[in-house]
């Protein structure tokens, strides 16, 4: 995709610089963002180191008073300003994502509409009741009100680098937060300086939200920082543990959005087409890098030979190579250790008995759609999250059966069930483990309106959206009012 002009993303603005109470240089230096497709180097950002997170983290406790006493219409407004400027300018911003993160078109389009959906919903929150009146103990007037924590850091993953970072910074800043967001330093562009720019464009107040790409260093010490009241995490699970042991010994709320290896159950009533449809985008969508990606393709033996091969047929014609051609189904992996860590997953299954139908070859970073069936428990592409093209059809003999294979995992984020019987499906459905349920519909579905957020080692029982906003990121104050003080005993 070639750059409109004039330029919404201006380089001159940002180059070199991260988001810090205005355009600034970092004392944590400079680094590239590289098109993980070509390995051309993008664009250089300015890379945060602890001081200038510090430094953030002051002026946004300082700018956080004011930002909670403007009227809540007042807030909205400028989100919903945001939106806007996501959506005038989403030809040109579409390209910086399909750049540096690898995606193709669809699904950077998918990342600009979702964006502004998530920060119309955010703007909607701030106009929300509240707080409400409980009932005394005695005379006195008793009322609880919803307190905006203070100053929120947020850490967002690679992966969905604009909708990910949105769905927390939106609702944090939208309930009077101010915020420090420490985007992924390889989706520098589309995690960071877009969010920066749509908000400076529209209005925010300096101080009210900092951007600092950076690595694992700034990320923990914005968990470490005194004046963080919370920290909004998305990424790995390992990652996340460590957020999280930091965040506990610092006594700081803490959000966590982990990775998953999620279940698509297909009984043996499903249309082949259709669930062989559904397990190729749920498990081959973005490369498989999503943490709600269909981890296992769990299918009745009666049917899993046959929907093996049409997923294979599939995934042989989704072809893998540099999204700006507008000729690929899948773009690249995102850095090659990872695209090592994916060959060794399908080298283990298919030592351990698992056949290969599909792919398992890669071009430097752009990974074959693949299709590997007979996958067990004790094979790596069984047990582990493998955030690659991968799909794995594992098959069971009864419905029982399917909701043991299913409930193996330490995680729990999303699952699905495929069948003609809708109470067969609803039935088997509700076993299953999982933060987000889905009958008839495959593994990948987000938005802002649902609460969204996993069990077990998919999370630590937050969620993000919907209802579960207000929740996450505001706290009660309880109030009491005498008409006037009396004494008391002593
Ligand atoms: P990652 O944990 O390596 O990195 C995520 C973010 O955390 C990055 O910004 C990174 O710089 C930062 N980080 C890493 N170590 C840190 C530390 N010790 N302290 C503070 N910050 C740290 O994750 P990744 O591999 O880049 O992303 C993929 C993972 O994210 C997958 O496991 C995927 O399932 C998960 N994910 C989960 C969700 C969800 O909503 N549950 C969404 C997308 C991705």
């Amino acid at each position: 995709m070639t750059m409109q002009t004039p330029e919404f993303i201006d380089r001159a603005r940002w180059t070199d610089r991260g988001f810090l109470g205005g355009w600034r240089s970092l004392a944590g230096g400079t680094g590239e963002v590289v098109n993980p497709a070509t390995g051309a180097t993008l664009a250089t950002v300015g890379m945060a180191g602890a001081q200038d997170v510090a430094l953030a983290a002051r002026e946004a406790r300082a700018a956080q008073k004011d930002w909670a006493a403007r009227l809540p219409q007042q807030r909205a407004e400028i989100i919903n300003r945001a939106a806007d400027l996501l959506e005038k300018h989403g030809a040109e911003l579409s390209g910086w994502i399909m750049r540096d993160s690898g995606s193709v078109q669809a699904k950077a389009m998918i990342e600009i509409e979702h964006g502004a959906l998530f920060l119309r919903h955010a703007a909607s929150l701030a106009t929300q009741p509240l707080g409400t009146f409980i009932i005394g103990m005695d005379e006195r007037r008793q009322y609880a009100r919803r307190l905006p924590h203070g100053v929120v850091g947020v850490i967002s993953p690679f992966n969905f680098p604009l909708v990910l970072s949105l769905r927390s910074i939106a609702p944090a800043l939208a309930l009077g937060n101010t915020v420090v967001h420490k985007p992924d330093p390889r989706t520098a562009i589309s995690g960071g300086i877009i969010i920066a720019r749509i908000f400076e464009e529209a209005g925010l107040p300096p101080g009210v939200l900092h951007v600092l790409p950076g690595g694992a260093e700034a990320g923990e010490a914005l968990c470490t920082d005194g004046n963080v009241a919370m920290i909004s995490f998305t990424g790995s699970s390992r990652g996340g543990a460590k957020v999280g042991e930091l965040c506990g010994r610092h006594l700081k709320k803490v959000q966590l959005e982990l990775g998953g290896k999620n279940p698509l159950v297909i009984l043996d009533d499903a249309d082949l087409d259709v669930a062989a449809s559904n397990a190729a985008w749920g498990a081959f969508l973005h490369q498989g890098q999503i943490c709600m990606a269909t981890g296992l393709v769990l299918t009745h033996e009666k049917i899993a030979m046959q929907l093996a091969e049409r997923l294979a047929e599939k995934a042989r014609n989704l072809p893998a190579g540099d999204p700006d051609t507008l000729q690929v189904a899948l773009g690249p992996i995102i850095s090659d250790g990872q695209v090592t860590a994916i060959r060794e997953v399908v080298e283990d299954a298919v030592a351990k008995g698992a056949k290969l139908l599909a792919g398992g070859r890669h071009q430097g970073r752009f990974f074959e759609a693949t299709v590997l069936a007979g996958v067990k428990p004790g094979m790596r592409a069984f047990d582990e999250e493998i955030f690659g093209p991968v799909a794995c059809v594992v098959s069971f003999s009864t419905d029982d059966e399917a909701v043991e294979l299913a409930n193996r995992s330490e995680y729990g984020l999303a699952g699905g069930v495929i069948s003609a019987d809708l109470g067969r499906a609803m039935a088997l459905g509700e076993r299953l483990n999982v933060g987000q349920l889905h009958i008839n519909d495959q593994t990948v579905q987000g938005g802002p309106y649902a609460p969204f957020g996993g069990r077990g080692k998919s999370g630590n029982g937050s969620r993000m959206g919907g209802p579960a906003d207000i929740e996450e990121f505001t706290q009660w104050q309880w109030v009491s009012v005498k008409q006037a003080a009396t004494a008391y005993p002593f």
